[in-house]
């Protein structure tokens, strides 16, 4: 903790999974001696790089770009790469901390890893996020491959980035290696599904938890906070198993509207790139107001966070509470704070913590790589069948960590954290003093 004092996300990450896994620690009292928990929670290596760039006018700048490597227990080092001013090097270990065990989880072979940068590509041209991107990859293309560490889009991160980081990593290395980078472009590459999963599977995977918790999906009202890549395809999944979508939100304000039209949502984020207070007007119906969704006091069954992280504290569960929640599921890594968590718990409502809502992602970016490798493409309803049997194996891995360790069967936090932990000590065992 005190060498660590000045990353508050990474201990905020590493407080949530360490209160959860306390059970498997008393029953093995052998780990103490073995130095589980510091082999856990120290990260193998971690790479910080100067990236300089110019912009059209001709003018300099100069970012800083992480990559964390993480664990390596159970394969190569796997997760997303996020453009984003708040970009800290605590970020990106509280990033890759969740991502080991949200990896373990798929059952797919990937360790876990993260990176970034405190670049911010709003605003920018396409020809200044190019040579950005390009000259970020000169550097990181020293530390990945496809066999070692495969990066993938996170916030700030979508196909156009994915696209000028996988063209110079080729320049760089002069070959064809697919499988070092996912996300990519279906024409060069990237798979069907892999731009939906992240969305779909916190669906798939909160269908699932209606259904052993005996709530219908039809007619219920959700948030969906966000309006980038996970936000819109978890709002698609929703509204075709007859959930209402009733408000989404963007980095300014939220839009609330009886008839949500995913489209103009589709067409303000991925085409114009700009803000949703365009919404109402190109709707022709609903409200923009400015602020945070979770100010509102909507009344809503479901809430799906699916911005960024801390977006929810325990004021504004407690009024999510007040106005009807009935279930949390995080599409975004930690959007909410360990005492909105806790508050869910006592208040008894279902709480699915994002290593296992929102695993779809990277298990798809896993399935690109198995493609990559294979040299083949599936089909989307191929890959998109696999997603769902991925988030089904997800619950049933929680579901039978409640068992085993007698839990409530609301507990999805202590379970997931369970599951996803107690591979990666197995692996790191095996292998002797990993
Ligand atoms: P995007 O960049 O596509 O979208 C992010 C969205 O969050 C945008 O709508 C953005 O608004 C909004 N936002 C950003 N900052 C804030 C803020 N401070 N308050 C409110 N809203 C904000 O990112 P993704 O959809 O890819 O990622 C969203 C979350 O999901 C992140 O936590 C990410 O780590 C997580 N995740 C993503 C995966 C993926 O496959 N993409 C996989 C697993 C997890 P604006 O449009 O104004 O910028």
């Amino acid at each position: 903790k005190e060498k660590d004092a000045s990353q508050p996300e990474f201990l905020q990450a590493v407080e949530e999974v360490l209160n959860s896994v306390s059970l498997i620690f008393d029953q093995h009292p052998e780990y103490e001696k073995m130095a589980i928990l510091e082999r856990l929670t120290e990260p193998e290596r971690i790479i910080q790089f100067k990236v300089p760039w110019m912009d059209d006018q001709g003018q300099m700048h100069v970012n800083r770009g992480y990559r964390v490597q993480y664990s390596s227990v159970l394969g190569p080092y796997k997760g997303g790469l996020r453009f984003h001013p708040s970009v800290t090097l605590g970020m990106m270990k509280f990033l890759a901390f969740e991502q080991i065990f949200k990896n373990a989880l798929t059952t797919l072979p990937i360790g876990g890893g993260k990176g970034g940068s405190d670049f911010d590509p709003k605003g920018k041209s396409d020809q200044e996020v190019m040579r950005f991107c390009q000259s970020f990859m000169i550097e990181l293309s020293k530390h990945i491959g496809p066999d070692v560490d495969v990066p993938a889009g996170d916030m700030g991160v979508g196909a156009r980035e994915i696209g000028y980081l996988y063209g110079q990593y080729r320049r760089l290395k002069g070959v064809s290696e697919r499988g070092v980078l996912t996300g990519k472009g279906i024409g060069y590459g990237g798979s069907l599904a892999r731009k939906e999963a992240t969305g779909y599977g916190l669906i798939y995977f909160v269908l699932e938890m209606m259904r052993t918790h005996q709530l219908d999906p039809q007619g219920k009202r959700a948030i969906v906070s966000g309006s980038g890549n996970v936000a819109i395809y978890a709002a698609e999944k929703a509204m075709q198993n007859g959930i209402q979508v009733i408000a989404m939100s963007d980095s300014r304000g939220y839009i609330v509207d009886d008839q949500l039209d995913l489209n103009v949502v589709k067409k303000i984020k991925e085409q114009l790139r700009t803000s949703l207070s365009a919404y109402p007007e190109m709707a022709g119906h609903g409200e923009y107001h400015e602020g945070s969704v979770y100010d509102a006091g909507l009344k809503a069954e479901l809430t799906l966070p699916c911005a960024t992280q801390n977006e929810i504290n325990k004021v504004r569960a407690g009024r999510l509470l007040d106005q009807g929640c009935l279930l949390v599921a995080e599409g975004a890594n930690m959007p909410n704070n360990n005492e909105a968590i806790a508050l869910y718990h006592e208040k008894g409502i279902l709480f699915a913590p994002g290593k296992a809502s929102n695993a779809g992602g990277v298990a798809t970016s896993a399935l690109e790589m198995s493609q990559n490798s294979m040299r083949l493409a599936w089909t989307f309803e191929e890959v998109d069948d696999k997603l769902r049997g991925i988030m089904r194996s997800i619950h049933e891995q929680c579901q039978a960590a409640m068992n085993q360790y007698q839990l409530d069967p609301k507990d999805y936090v202590t379970a997931a954290n369970i599951a996803g932990v107690q591979k990666v000590i197995d692996g790191m065992i095996a292998m002797g003093d990993y």
